[in-house]
């Protein structure tokens, strides 16, 4: 039998890579399409349920392929509905994905790295830094648990997990391509996500996928002064390049772009840094995502609600369609990191 690590992700196959293992196995290439659709229209990933697969199959599936590469390790539920998934991965690592039902709705919000290398000073996942890069059926699986343990197929995805995903790009552009085209999972562009801290070379890459894909951006603040006190300085682009690539992506997408701004106290929360940030979204055709930190470390503080609600009247009343994202699961170690730094602490 070939070695664990020589083997090929279930979720990482192609159709014609299906049809020469089925071939090689002496089968029909029929069996390929079914196994496919077990795969990408059933989400289901254990050759055991594929009923209609012979036993001898689906028996030589679980020898020549890593079928399910990763599995749940916690689940963690808050009062709000809002439930976390702590993913253990095959080389014992973790990652997070989110489910967030709505009433009208299901998001899941999903991982792209194990840590991460921007290191934004006030994020539990950017403190150990990069550990690896998801593998794109590692992404795909995190949809499959979501889907798995919700009893539901999202409405939305968001790619703000663990992860700067743009840096991770092959693997990320693989698992989009799996869940956008129509032979695959066939999920529409237009309701999936992806959050970039500003990785200015990385929305390129996004613009010549070509898919409406929503690109949310962190902008943070309203100047490079402010900014770097948030995100540390090798991984930080310019606010006028990071502006100038929402412009590209909206006339080579035809998207608007969304910028994401978490506020914290007495940094970034000011009756300026609003009007300019106003300023700055009408400009760009912008709408913008407002996320009242949540504490995880001792640096910042979240502002207070008084505060958190002028600053969104300020957009608001010019004119800026604003989203006040008040945290779900906070109180579960649901925010972004938190639980994957937990389970890091009880490992050592
Ligand atoms: S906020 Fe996002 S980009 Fe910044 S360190 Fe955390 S995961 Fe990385």
């Amino acid at each position: 039998m070939a070695s664990q690590m020589s083997l090929k992700a279930l979720a990482d196959c192609t159709y014609s890579e299906m049809e020469s293992l089925v071939g090689n196995l002496g089968q029909p290439l029929f069996r390929a399409k079914q196994i496919m659709e077990w795969v990408f229209k059933h989400y289901e990933l254990n050759p055991d349920h594929m009923l209609n697969l012979p036993l001898k199959l689906r028996e030589e599936l679980k020898n020549k392929l890593i079928c399910m590469s990763s599995k749940i390790k916690e689940v963690s539920k808050s009062n709000d509905k809002t439930t976390k998934l702590l993913i253990s991965l095959d080389d014992d690592e973790a990652v997070e994905m989110v489910i967030i039902p709505s009433r009208e709705r299901i998001t899941f919000c999903l991982s792209t790295q194990v840590g991460c290398p921007v290191g934004c000073r006030f994020c539990a996942s950017g403190e150990g830094g990069l550990v690896r890069n998801l593998k794109a059926h590692e992404i795909i699986e995190q949809l499959y648990h979501g889907i798995a343990h919700s009893g539901k197929f999202p409405d939305n995805i968001v790619f703000m997990g663990i992860g700067e995903g743009l840096l991770n790009f092959d693997n990320l552009a693989e698992a989009l391509h799996k869940m956008t085209e129509a032979d695959y999972i066939g999920m529409s562009p237009r309701r999936i996500t992806i959050s970039s801290s500003g990785y200015v070379p990385g929305v390129y890459r996004l613009i010549e996928l070509g898919k409406p894909f929503i690109l949310a951006l962190s902008l943070h603040a309203v100047d490079d002064e402010t900014r770097a006190e948030i995100i540390p300085d090798k991984l930080r682009y310019p606010i006028a390049e990071i502006l100038q690539s929402c412009d590209d992506y909206e006339e080579k997408i035809g998207r608007m772009v969304t910028f994401e701004y978490t506020l914290l106290a007495g940094i970034n929360d000011s009756r300026a840094a609003a009007e300019k940030l106003s300023a700055m979204a009408r400009k760009h055709h912008a709408k913008v995502n407002l996320i009242p930190y949540n504490k995880t470390t001792k640096e910042f503080k979240r502002p207070k609600e008084i505060d958190i609600l002028n600053f969104r009247d300020i957009l608001e009343e010019a004119g800026v369609t604003v989203m006040l994202r008040l945290e779900k699961g906070g109180k579960v170690n649901a925010a972004c990191g938190q639980l994957r730094a937990k389970h890091m602490k009880n490992d050592k």
